[in-house]
């Protein structure tokens, strides 16, 4: 019997089976895609260095920092350009920089002067019931505390550009609780912010988040693991069916046509909520996992397209910009690839990555190419000024892109929460349950592995 089998070689089971694997213990990892990594995707193409899902990791904790690095990969880390930190909201069909300095906020034309005389009295705005908390969407947290210009012109876009979600849908708690916490410790968000960073600063906790890729695309990192598991990793391996066994587990997959069988006494499953539920558990696991409600996971597009640098009069000087739902645009927004991190276009060429579709626009779920092309060059023809035609585009579909933390998400957590305290040896982790970003991933894999002392 091996000591645990992680299921799904996504980033999240990658780390934890690598994790384990360096603490000696004998793993295995069944994936069923072909290669390692989920949506984390890159290719050359033309020249152009593509990226497929996921653009950026946000190192949002020094422990990813020096994990990267473990895995000899600190060399080929590249950041993003300093200009990243601009960031563009398109207001009235233009990208207006989001304020970065309380000048910038008093100055901005991204917000009515009734919107920021509105938002200074944000301090005095009280708190809520805790049942109440418990239920609250982003949408009425924003429109209580700053606004509903605010919500419209800042929150919105943003939580389209990484949810590619509804703030009326997602709840605070769930999918932004760091904004409750500020919340909690602080009359006012800002004051939160500022009382937080002032504690960090006296205890050294303090870390500088930053945006980061490598030299050759992001799959770089799961592709590392992968060489680093070696034949610990089953690719194109699908799981069909989990047995509680006496002191473990019993996990068959499929792997060309032909059925292998594990036996562990952990299992880690890593999975996106609707694989969790396709699984072919045993009775009566299949059950409990059966009246757990699911989450929705809406299509997103993303669509690479190469330029000519001379054909778009924008400056390109920042992250991308990000389109709110008010706006008469139907893109969510486009990244600035190239002008992010070097190596990305042939010279006297930019890379954009155009994202479509998200819960505000199940429409485009199954829009056929050439109309996602045409959304695409008519929304960066009026918001950056792009003429002509690109010389590369490159479409990716993913179906089920990005889970939605919204009412089911609660209930679901719980589910599988009390599965585990229920079921010793069972565990759950990444993007269902964890947070949907990267680093959230990763860090969902330290603490799995961190189960096994
Ligand atoms: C278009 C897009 C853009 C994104 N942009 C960003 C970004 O810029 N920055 C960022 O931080 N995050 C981004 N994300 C989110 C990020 O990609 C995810 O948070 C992260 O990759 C999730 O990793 P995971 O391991 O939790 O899940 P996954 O990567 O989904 O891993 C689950 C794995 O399980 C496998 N699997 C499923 N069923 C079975 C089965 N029965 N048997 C075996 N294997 C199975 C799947 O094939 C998959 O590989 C983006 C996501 C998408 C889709």
């Amino acid at each position: 019997m091996q000591d645990a089998i992680v299921i799904g070689g996504g980033i999240s089971g990658l780390t934890t089976g690598y994790l384990l694997q360096q603490k000696g213990l004998d793993i295995a990892i069944v994936e069923m895609n072909p290669s390692p990594g989920g949506p984390i995707q890159s290719a050359i193409k033309n020249g152009f260095l593509i990226e497929k899902g996921p653009n950026s990791i946000l190192v949002s904790d020094p422990w990813i920092e020096s994990f990267i690095n473990d895995l000899g990969l600190g060399h080929e880390v590249v950041n993003s350009n300093p200009a990243a930190a601009n960031r563009y909201v398109v207001r009235n069909s233009r990208p207006v920089a989001v304020p970065r300095s309380p000048l910038q906020a008093i100055t901005t034309p991204l917000f009515s002067l009734k919107a920021k005389l509105g938002f200074l009295g944000e301090p005095f705005r009280g708190r809520i019931t805790e049942s109440g908390e418990a239920s609250e969407s982003v949408a009425d947290f924003v429109t209580r505390r700053m606004g509903r210009e605010f919500l419209d012109y800042a929150i919105n876009p943003f939580v389209r550009g990484v949810y590619a979600g509804d703030p009326n849908e997602l709840i605070l708690n769930h999918a932004f609780p760091l904004m409750r916490e500020l919340e909690h410790e602080g009359a006012s968000l800002v004051g939160g912010a500022l009382k937080r960073k002032r504690r960090q600063r006296k205890e050294g906790t303090g870390f500088k988040k930053r945006s980061i890729n490598f030299i050759n695309g992001l799959d770089t990192l799961p592709k590392t693991i992968s060489r680093k598991l070696g034949n610990r990793l089953w690719l194109g391996s699908e799981v069909v069916a989990v047995n509680p066994v006496e002191n473990g587990w019993q996990v068959t997959w499929k792997k060309e046509g032909e059925n292998f069988e594990g036996f562990s006494r952990n299992l880690f499953v890593c999975l996106p909520s609707r694989s969790v539920k396709k699984l072919n558990w045993a009775s009566p696991i299949a059950e409990w996992i059966g009246e757990a409600p699911d989450l929705p996971y809406p299509a997103v597009h993303s669509l690479a397209l190469g330029y000519k640098r001379k054909d778009i009069s924008h400056p390109l000087n920042g992250f991308g910009v990000l389109v709110p739902s008010k706006e008469p645009h139907r893109i969510l927004g486009a990244l600035f690839n190239s002008e992010l991190y070097p190596n990305r276009a042939p010279e006297g060429h930019c890379l954009l990555t155009v994202m479509l579709g998200g819960t505000q626009s199940p429409e485009l779920k199954d829009a056929p190419d050439d109309e996602l092309l045409r959304i695409a060059k008519e929304d960066l023809s009026s918001l950056l000024g792009v003429s002509g035609d690109p010389v590369f585009t490159n479409l990716t579909r993913w179906p089920h892109a990005i889970p939605q933390y919204n009412s089911a998400f609660g209930p679901w957590k719980k589910a599988i929460r009390a599965l585990e305290e229920d079921l010793p040896g069972l565990h759950f982790g990444g993007h269902a349950i964890d947070g949907i970003a990267m680093g959230a991933s990763i860090m969902s894999g330290k603490s799995l592995s961190e189960r096994i002392p």
